[in-house]
């Protein structure tokens, strides 16, 4: 790197930030779950990295990419990352190929800028995590619940949004709960809505109450996008109810799918606002979560039926497992799982609340019995693992960020037995792990033809084919199917990748398209040629005329 540019940076950065280009400061932006390393025409690169540690920097960095454009030697172009955890979609590198990339870290951003108790609204900078919020929370005695996601405590609540993630806490789809942006667009000129513009008054409140603000909507334009940086975030939040209760229905019968759609709809559709997200599980993907893999950890290669059976009568792990949560007062509560009781009364099946008799002594009696004596006796030891991720997933419902659902990522993880379970961190840990996330129309053949495909074409490159729909409403589920893979294996991450290609390939061929791509994928499946991605084109022309921010991010060119 030109010791110019290095100057030029180290000029307009507040003097606590931060400006490297040392190869090891570099290295740990580039350790991502998705074993792009082991393709020549995948690898990525680094050329510097700045983290910032005022919001009023990243208009100053824009600013300076594009007076530097024009000129070969000191032109860059900026990635932006607020936590760096978009673990299965590019974990923390860069989108583009090209070798002048600087990421810029925008980590360190954290503050929380405005709390409004009684509306219920927060206003975040990029490096506010889910645990950070879920502290202040707490510390403040304020009751609302933070939109955890699977991915824990330590992913930014922004950036999630940004990539219109989505969790299982009554607002399920985080950039719907996002009311007001405020930022930069690439070529510099700072964004913020026209309601705020237009707002006279001191305090610019209304602009954090009302999403769409007047006229055009822009503020879409910085989601999954490359147009612009958002310096800062107002989320709405969703109360604590007074009571709660998680529900686990379980089926034995694989071929009970079809008979349960449409009462998992009928929830959906008849509780909207009561009932969060509704989650569907298969066996395979309820076993990952409690089960050790029998193959080992270092297999390239999926269950045998036989382990499999085994594994589901020690665990007694049924075919489908739906899992939902209800929110409420007591009495509605009370009322609304005698309802969901007796809609699913049809199915055979087993039901299950996180607030009934039987899950409260279990606990009563795990929390009085020794340590030593259930780490003994392995059928206490397995009650106590169970009950521990039955209820930390409860906690997840109830906006409580933790990271047990991050255990999936180390299935085909070598020394997956020597990480501490508070402290991991896929990228960091060297998993293996993309996403196939595709959106399917809730109809039960739709499912079932999806749920075929999975079977049939996971194990054809070594890959366990684990099963989970979550309903982002009444008519639309997104599947998301995690490609475990050894990241150590080269073979290995071969096979993920050509699995991952064939499934988005014959996937779209029947209806079924991703919500989300990983930085590979953004490069080949879209066609720059389209209408849409023309029109994307035009806008980043416009927005970006230097080609300075995240080259390749959801934009083929
Ligand atoms: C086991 C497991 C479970 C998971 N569960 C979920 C889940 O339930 N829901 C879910 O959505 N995801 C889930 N994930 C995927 C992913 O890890 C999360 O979505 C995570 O929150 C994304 O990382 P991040 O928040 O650190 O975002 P970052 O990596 O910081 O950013 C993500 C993207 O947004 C862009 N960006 C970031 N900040 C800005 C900014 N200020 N301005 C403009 N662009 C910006 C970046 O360029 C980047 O491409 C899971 C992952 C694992 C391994």
């Amino acid at each position: 790197m030109s010791p110019q540019l290095a100057s030029l940076i180290e000029n307009v950065l507040a003097t606590k930030s931060r400006f490297s280009s040392a190869p090891q400061q570099l290295a740990r932006f580039m350790r991502g779950t998705e074993g792009l390393d082991n393709f020549d025409n995948k690898q990525r690169q680094l050329m510097a990295v700045i983290t910032l540690t005022d919001v009023s920097e990243i208009k100053l960095i824009l600013d300076l990419a594009n007076q530097c454009a024009k000129d070969e030697k000191l032109a860059f172009s900026l990635y932006p990352i607020s936590t760096g955890n978009n673990w299965g979609y590019g974990t923390s590198q860069p989108t583009g190929l090209a070798n002048n990339i600087i990421l810029l870290d925008l980590g360190r951003l954290t503050k929380i800028t405005h709390f409004d108790s009684e509306l219920g609204l927060v206003t975040i900078e990029p490096g506010v995590t889910q645990q950070q919020l879920s502290d202040f929370l707490h510390q403040h005695n304020h009751d609302y619940m933070v939109p955890v996601t699977g991915a824990g405590p330590s992913c930014s609540l922004l950036a999630n949004a940004l990539e219109r993630g989505y969790g299982i806490t009554p607002y399920t789809d985080h950039f719907s709960a996002v009311t007001s942006i405020q930022g930069y667009w690439a070529n510099g000129r700072p964004y913020q809505s026209a309601v705020y513009e237009l707002d006279a008054s001191e305090e610019k409140l209304v602009d954090k109450t009302f999403k769409w603000g007047l006229g055009p909507y822009l503020e879409g334009l910085f989601t999954q996008s490359n147009l612009g940086i958002v310096s800062q975030m107002t989320l709405r939040l969703a109360k604590i109810k007074p009571d709660f209760t998680s529900f686990f229905i379980q089926m034995a019968d694989d071929s009970l799918l079809e008979a349960a759609v449409p009462l998992i709809r009928e929830v959906l559709q008849d509780y909207e606002g009561i009932v969060g997200s509704i989650n569907l599980m298969d066996q395979r993907r309820l076993l990952s979560m409690f089960a050790k893999n029998p193959n080992g950890n270092d297999a390239h290669q999926v269950m045998l039926s036989n382990d499999i059976n085994k594994l589901a009568s020690e665990l007694r792990a049924p075919s489908w497992t739906i899992v939902g949560s209800i929110y409420g007062s007591s009495r509605v509560v009370k009322v609304v799982k005698k309802e969901i009781d007796d809609i699913f009364k049809q199915l055979p099946c087993k039901r299950i609340y996180s607030n009934s008799l039987s899950i409260i002594l279990a606990n009563k009696t795990i929390d009085i019995l020794p340590a030593w004596l259930i780490n003994k006796v392995p059928m206490l030891t397995t009650i106590a693992e169970q009950l521990d991720s039955f209820n930390k997933g409860k906690d997840i419902m109830l906006g409580k960020p933790n990271k047990v659902a991050l255990k999936l990522a180390y299935w085909r993880h070598k020394d997956a037995d020597g990480f501490d379970k508070d402290k991991l961190s896929p990228g960091q840990d060297g998993c293996g792990l993309l996403w196939y996330a595709p959106l399917i129309p809730m109809k039960a053949n739709k499912m079932r033809e999806f749920v075929e495909f999975i079977r049939a074409i996971c194990p054809k490159f070594n890959i366990e084919p684990f099963i989970t729909f979550t309903n982002l409403k009444h008519d639309c589920v997104d599947s998301t199917i995690p490609i475990v893979f050894d990241l150590s294996n080269p073979k290995a991450v071969n096979d993920a990748h050509n699995c991952l290609k064939m499934l988005v390939e014959q996937g779209l061929k029947k209806g079924f398209v991703p919500y989300r791509l990983n930085i590979d994928q953004q490069q080949w499946l879209l066609n720059k040629d389209s209408d849409f991605w023309q029109t994307v084109n035009q806008l980043k022309s416009s927005l970006d005329p230097n080609n300075i921010l995240s080259q390749g991010r959801y934009n083929p060119n």
